[in-house]
């Protein structure tokens, strides 16, 4: 090789072998016009091979043509003319010049550039076996091309492949930093880097975003293995690839939980609607181990707004939506609202402090007392105990927002004996006060409470200690509790029952199954949900319910209690039936215990149902039962 040309293989050498994934195209572009006037050629292309769809795409030129749309930008070998349809496999310099065996190549770099005939020298960038691309020079006319130049031509190429591989090996590591391997989505990473850009101050409009979290994947993976689990979620990625119609940034955010952030400004009525059509597109079956299968999903939606908010801020209040749209049965969409705010608050709290204010007997924690009626005569039989929670700042929360998360986070089994023990302590107080004789003390008992082991000795002891008669306590479990783990509820109520104590099925009506397992289970009495209650004098329905249960329990002997007595109508149609036991807002609020002290000393209350009487005062936080 002449000193010449070893000089512009060693000045591309020196460009080339700095150049980096994200400066290749320059550089190459202007090595390429460095060979070109070294050379003294009018032209030069570097083009790669992309074997998945049989093409040459050019990658650099000199001098740039900037055509658009270029008709040699991508070149298909099917339909190439007879030298680019060489370039796919081309293992050894080739040279052409104008000549009639290359008339079609000819006129096809005319069409392209303007130039007429050319004179060219093309060699191939190799990988091994494999031909990646091809580096060519050219000249308008003909031109002779000499052995050291195409050794040259050779040795630059070289380092052009090498570029390629380099770059190749670049993005791969730059891929699999930022996408899920099993699905080929975007990862979590690398969703939370776009949505930094997006969020930033200065960024237009507002950005969505859609999280969409599968329900009972688990029970996949348990029955049909983690291996099944992953097709399936591959299955799943597939279908909403599909489903989203709208330019997207799809990632998977983990296990079984995908976040669609739509690429342009989206408000959140917007989102929603995009949340509903994916909601209703993915849910296909799909064929995994030859068992068709699908997942309903939950998902949830949020919008942050560039500037004002942070990528983890606008991540937690959709993680909230979706929670809350799970946590209501799932398969629904949800939107985030500031209520969930406070919920997600109150499960701060709770996990913050809850278990400190129940080791310490904090007075946080209250018992409010709801009185049952015998409607006929109204005489009091007995009063249900409730749980609330005196909050600092959010007032005196109700038990259905914050039960759930206690057990979430597994003190149900502790809470709940807090609870027994207070209830009990105050019903022995009464008595010894002569109050509350004849009268039941009925308390909730938790689903975890039932499968914990210690509840049977807990209930015992406590009994012992405050001096109560075991027939005068009944413990209330709902009925979908009972009918999801028959076998363990079973035998913790045949153990309270050994004790003496009642037990009541909370709820009835609202689990549908539990009728078959009535007759098996040791139970006293029904408590009839409040949902048939409240409009039983107009809803048929309700009214058949009602009825069958007031039958049911007569059949096998047991007491039924209504709960959620609000209106006379409804109180007058219970009277009617044969159903005389209630509770509800009609009768009483639950009151604090020294209001239900004072009610329990009267024993009877008179009842007049004739006219619309005014439904007793709200409840109100109550200061000296402290729990
Ligand atoms: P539950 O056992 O069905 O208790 C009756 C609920 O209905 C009470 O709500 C009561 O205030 C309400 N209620 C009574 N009459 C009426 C009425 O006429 N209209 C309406 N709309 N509501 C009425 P609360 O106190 O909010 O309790 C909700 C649920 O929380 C309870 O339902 C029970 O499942 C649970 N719970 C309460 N205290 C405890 C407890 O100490 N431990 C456990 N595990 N659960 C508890
Ligand atoms: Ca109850
Ligand atoms: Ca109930």
């Amino acid at each position: 090789m002449s000193g010449a040309l070893d000089h512009l293989v060693t000045a591309a050498a020196a460009e080339l072998m700095a150049a980096s994934a994200a400066d290749s195209a320059a550089i190459s572009q202007r090595v390429l016009g460095n060979l070109v006037s070294d050379l003294g050629v009018d032209f030069s292309f570097l083009r790669h091979n992309d074997h998945t769809i049989r093409a040459t795409v050019l990658v650099a030129e000199w001098p740039p043509r900037n055509a658009d749309p270029d008709p040699i930008g991508v070149v298909y070998f099917a339909d190439a003319d007879s030298v680019f349809t060489r370039a796919e496999n081309l293992k050894v310099p080739e040279v052409v010049r104008p000549e009639a065996a290359n008339a079609d190549y000819q006129s096809n770099i005319d069409e392209g550039t303007g130039w007429g005939a050319v004179s060219l020298a093309a060699v191939p960038l190799l990988s091994g076996d494999v031909t990646t691309g091809t580096l060519a020079f050219g000249k308008v006319g003909d031109r002779e091309w000499l052995p050291e130049e195409l050794n040259a031509l050779q040795a630059v190429a070289a380092l052009f492949a090498q570029l390629q591989a380099r770059i190749v090996a670049e993005e791969q590591l730059h891929y699999l930093a930022e996408h899920d391997d099993l699905t080929g989505l975007l990862n979590r990473r690398a969703l939370i880097a776009y949505l930094d850009k997006r969020l930033a101050a200065g960024q237009p409009g507002s950005v969505s975003v859609v999280f969409l979290a599968l329900d009972r994947f688990k029970v996949i993976n348990e029955r049909l293995g983690q291996n099944a689990g992953d097709r399936f979620i591959e299955a799943f990625a597939a279908l909403l690839r599909a489903a989203t119609d709208v330019p997207s940034v799809i990632a998977r955010f983990g296990g079984d939980e995908f976040v669609v952030v739509p690429a342009a400004s989206m408000d959140v009525e917007a989102a929603e609607e995009f949340a509903q059509s994916i909601h209703s597109r993915v849910q296909r079956k799909v064929v995994i181990d030859g068992e068709m299968l699908s997942r309903t999903v939950s998902i949830g939606v949020a919008a942050g707004i560039p500037g004002s908010e942070s990528t983890s801020d606008l991540l937690r209040r959709v993680d909230q939506a979706t929670r809350t749209a799970k946590s209501s049965g799932g398969n629904k969409v949800a939107i985030f609202s500031p209520e969930m705010s406070r919920t997600d608050m109150i499960r701060n709290d709770i996990e913050l402090y809850l278990e400190g204010i129940i080791d310490n007997d904090s007075d946080a924690l209250v018992l409010h007392y709801l009185p049952e009626f015998d409607m006929r005569t109204g005489e009091i039989l007995g009063t249900e105990a409730l749980i609330r929670w005196q909050h600092p700042t959010l007032g005196l929360l109700m038990p259905d927002s914050f039960i759930q998360v206690v057990e979430s986070i597994n003190l149900g089994a502790k809470l709940g004996r807090l609870v027994i023990r207070s209830a009990c302590a105050q019903f022995g107080m009464w008595q010894s006060r002569g109050v509350g004789h004849g009268a039941v003390l009925r308390i909730n008992v938790s689903p975890v409470q039932l499968v914990t082991e210690g509840i049977v000795d807990t209930v015992t002891t406590t009994l012992e200690e405050f001096g109560l008669d075991p027939s005068t306590v009944c413990l209330e479990i709902t009925e979908s509790v009972v009918v999801q783990d028959i076998d363990a509820t079973r035998k913790t109520l045949f153990g309270l029952k050994d004790i003496g104590v009642q037990i009541a099925i909370d709820d009835f009506g609202t689990g549908y199954s539990v009728l078959t397992y009535l007759k098996s289970l040791p139970v006293d009495a029904l408590k009839i949900d409040k949902g048939f209650v409240h409009h039983l004098d107009t809803n048929p329905g309700d009214l058949a319910i009602v009825r069958s249960t007031l039958a049911l329990a007569d059949a096998f002997g047991l007491d039924v209690v209504a709960e959620g007595v609000e209106t006379v109508a409804a109180a007058k149609t219970l009277l009617a039936l044969g159903c005389s036991r209630a509770q509800g807002f009609l009768l009483s609020r639950p009151l604090d215990s020294a209001a239900m002290e004072s009610l329990l000393a009267k024993r009877v209350i008179p009842m007049d149902f004739s006219d619309a009487s005014d439904a007793p005062q709200p409840e109100t936080p109550g200061r000296k039962d402290v729990v």
